[in-house]
């Protein structure tokens, strides 16, 4: 028997998402339904949270009414407001500015390829490891989001899919934030992986990390459970320059991060993804390119080559055509695989945080392109990357 709350008015509500499977079935033998009775039920409220993607605990079907009453009672999904889309998933990319109950926003990415669809989340409100180049970086650290708040993000695009007949099959962590310095990143993945949740196989996960030497080693010490994929941004081979652009090598410098890499490569017999976002005449030089050669040694890697992306803050331009073929000479050379992303999202503002920017820019009288709200239904805001290469993040994206 359910018995309805008294005093729910005055309560706030639980969010659904952060109960897993067996609190849930918990939370149904306390309303009063046997054990056999909350099993079935609580898988079934599972299965609509997560593979239907249902956006409100009033929409949950095949629950009894009493059920769905007490769940409307005493929790809520969260659900964020979708603010603004750019780009055509036609066209192979959208990005989608989402906003939280407490007013932060964040953005997330649907890349399309031919079987597969990849959604790119965001770990945090803003960052503080302050990449010079970064969107992300130059708007400062807000808070981490929590499991729900990431899972949330999936579940948005997942809805999307759903409703056109198809599903998320790829996560990567590489939106706003840095995933290994918020502990609800490995929840989050837990949830993404769980066969009773979305069940997205942990090989078609990966994260991306500016290089935070204790969540490699820990990521590494959890590959049997979680045997997810790693990049890492590396953007430069020498201390010198890689503390001008990311300050975070200073705590973490090269040799910390190549020996942690090391040990992950020794525990998951697993290749990594190194990250290098090529800035004309400042990290595309055929110097760095060798020093990476020597950074590398001992490592099976895979280079991803992204030309910069411009943001409002910094000055530097990205690659050349020229230089981008010296430095990936310097690889053939080597054999060191690698795969130039020609980033979908360019035209979408695709780089971190850049979407986020351009809309303080253009809702607080900057030059930037304007962006609308969207009223309901999400809205196609700009078109224009047709053309565009469809190898973004691909290496990234397994099958
Ligand atoms: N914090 C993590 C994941 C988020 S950033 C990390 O740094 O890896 C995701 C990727 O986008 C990183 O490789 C980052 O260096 C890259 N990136 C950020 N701003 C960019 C820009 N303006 N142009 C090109 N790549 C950018
Ligand atoms: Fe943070 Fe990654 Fe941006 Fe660096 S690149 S500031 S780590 S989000």
């Amino acid at each position: 028997m359910i018995v309805n709350s008294e005093d729910h008015e005055n309560r706030s509500l639980s969010d659904l998402l952060s109960l897993d499977l067996d609190a849930l079935e918990e939370q149904l033998r306390d309303w009063g339904m046997s054990a056999a009775e909350a099993r079935r039920l609580g898988r079934g409220i599972w299965r609509q949270l997560y593979h239907g993607a249902v956006a409100s605990v009033e929409s949950l079907t095949e629950v009894p009414s009493a059920v769905r009453n007490r769940l409307t009672q005493e929790y809520e999904l969260p659900t964020p407001i979708h603010v603004a889309r750019q780009g055509d998933l036609r066209l192979g990319a959208v990005k989608d500015l989402l906003r939280l109950p407490d007013g932060s926003q964040i953005e997330v990415v649907l890349l399309a390829y031919r079987d597969r669809h990849a959604v790119c989340v965001s770990t945090q409100v803003g960052c503080a490891c302050g990449c010079v180049f970064c969107a992300t970086g130059q708007d400062g650290f807000v808070r981490n989001l929590s499991a729900s708040e990431i899972v949330a993000q999936v579940l948005h695009m997942q809805r999307w899919l759903v409703s056109q007949g198809r599903r998320v099959s790829n996560v990567v962590f590489m939106g706003m934030g840095e995933p290994l310095l918020n502990a609800d990143t490995f929840k989050a993945v837990q949830r993404l992986v769980d066969p009773k949740a979305l069940g997205i196989p942990p090989r078609r996960i990966t994260l991306s990390t500016v290089g935070i030497v204790p969540g490699i080693v820990r990521l590494a010490d959890m590959c049997h459970a979680l045997p997810i994929n790693l990049a890492l941004s590396l953007h430069a081979a020498t201390d010198e320059l890689r503390d001008q652009l990311v300050p975070m090598n200073r705590t973490y410098p090269l040799a910390a991060l190549h020996d942690a890499l090391a040990y992950y490569v020794d525990r998951t017999q697993r290749h990594v993804f190194i990250e290098w976002t090529l800035i004309s005449g400042v990290n595309d030089s055929s110097q760095q390119a060798e020093a990476l050669i020597d950074w590398l040694r001992g490592l099976p890697a895979h280079v991803n080559l992204i030309p910069l992306n411009s943001t409002p803050s910094y000055r530097g331009e990205p690659t050349t055509g020229q230089q981008l073929a010296v430095f990936t000479a310097v690889l053939d050379r080597h054999g060191i695989a690698h795969t130039v992303r020609q980033r979908k999202g360019t035209q979408i503002a695709a780089g971190c945080g850049q979407l986020k920017a351009l809309r303080t820019e253009s809702t607080s009288g900057g030059t930037g392109p304007a962006l609308k709200p969207l009223a309901q239904a999400p809205r196609v805001i700009n078109r224009s990357f047709k053309g565009e290469g469809k190898s973004d993040l691909g290496a990234l994206i397994s099958r």
